[in-house]
């Protein structure tokens, strides 16, 4: 990108007016994987330019957003910035109704990874936790056979869903109320990197699904985008206050109740999938080593220059 590229973007980003050092934010007490409370410093900038500092565990290598937005404050944001965001900093619109070509696609290739899991198996029903505009969330219930329910915090992405004939739930799932209801498939497509409470609501998932059900989750792998762009400040973004990686994802799931059946690295190199069922809670934590390795390799990424 040239420079020029670059003050367009920054341009745009600012003409946006969004004052990110004025949100309401807190600070993070203790890891949400680990529980433990010896973080390090890792970034100060995110790739729009805003000063958000990113942290990492010392006990299980989470890297996660502190201080980081309240609740509140990112509910607003996806009501009515994020999107403009991601368009300013993209240079081309990305809204309700341009992404659904992209999550078409995205529910195809989804789809195959799921048939073998899905096909079959007398599924009824299915949960969508930022489901955005349904498009998915209609393209596997179709054809799977189950009947959808989107969950989104954002009015226009869930009036587009409605539209669609889905039932629709406007909230962070973080604290929506779904009764005593039980549902066979739930999944959380591009969407656990966004959550306030990753160890939160995987148990909240795993308590929501059927004792044979299934579980859908994708993490943008935050080496894979550290290394693609060769910048961890790039791979930041106030959109995610979480940046999984294959260890982390993996102990949350183990940790939460679930057995991984599949893991698949998708076609875009970024994101990686993951097939779970429901099983027994075991603790399960990244190794000091791999959080060494982790810390060497951001210093490395951030001081030699692009191989
Ligand atoms: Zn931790």
């Amino acid at each position: 990108m040239t420079t020029e590229e670059r003050d367009r973007r920054a341009t745009r980003i600012a003409a946006l007016g969004f004052d990110y050092g004025r949100q309401p934010k807190g600070s993070v007490g203790h890891c949400n994987l680990c529980g433990g409370s010896a973080f390090t410093g890792l970034t100060h900038v995110d790739r729009y330019g805003y000063s958000a500092t990113a942290v990492g565990c010392g006990g299980c290598g989470l890297v996660f957003l502190d201080p980081v937005m309240t609740g509140e404050a990112y509910g607003q944001f996806y009501a009515d910035t994020y999107r403009p965001l991601v368009s300013a900093y993209h240079g081309r619109v990305i809204d309700a109704r341009s992404i659904q070509q992209e999550q078409r696609e995205y529910a195809r290739e989804r789809g195959d990874l799921l048939a073998p899991y899905l096909a079959g198996h007398g599924y009824r029903t299915l949960l969508d936790i930022g489901g955005s505009t349904g498009v998915v969330a209609r393209a596997i219930a179709q054809r799977f056979g189950l009947s959808a329910t989107v969950v989104d915090p954002a009015p226009l992405e869930t009036a587009e869903a409605h539209r669609l004939g889905i039932e629709t739930i406007e909230g962070l799932v973080e604290t929506v109320d779904f009764g005593d209801r039980c549902f066979d498939v739930v999944l959380l497509c591009q969407t656990v990197d966004h959550l306030l409470d990753i160890g939160g609501t995987l148990r909240r998932v795993r308590a929501l699904l059927a004792p044979t059900g299934l579980l859908f989750v994708d993490i943008v792998d935050f080496r894979a985008a550290y290394l693609r762009n060769w910048s961890i400040e790039e791979a930041i973004k106030i959109d995610h206050p979480y940046y999984l990686t294959e260890s982390t994802m993996v102990a949350y799931l183990r940790q939460a109740g679930f057995d991984v059946v599949r893991t698949d690295f998708a076609a875009d190199h970024l994101h990686v999938s993951y097939v779970a069922r429901p099983s027994q809670p075991a603790s399960c934590s990244p190794s000091d080593e791999d959080v060494r390795a982790l810390w060497r390799e951001i210093r490395f990424v951030q001081n030699a220059s692009q191989p």
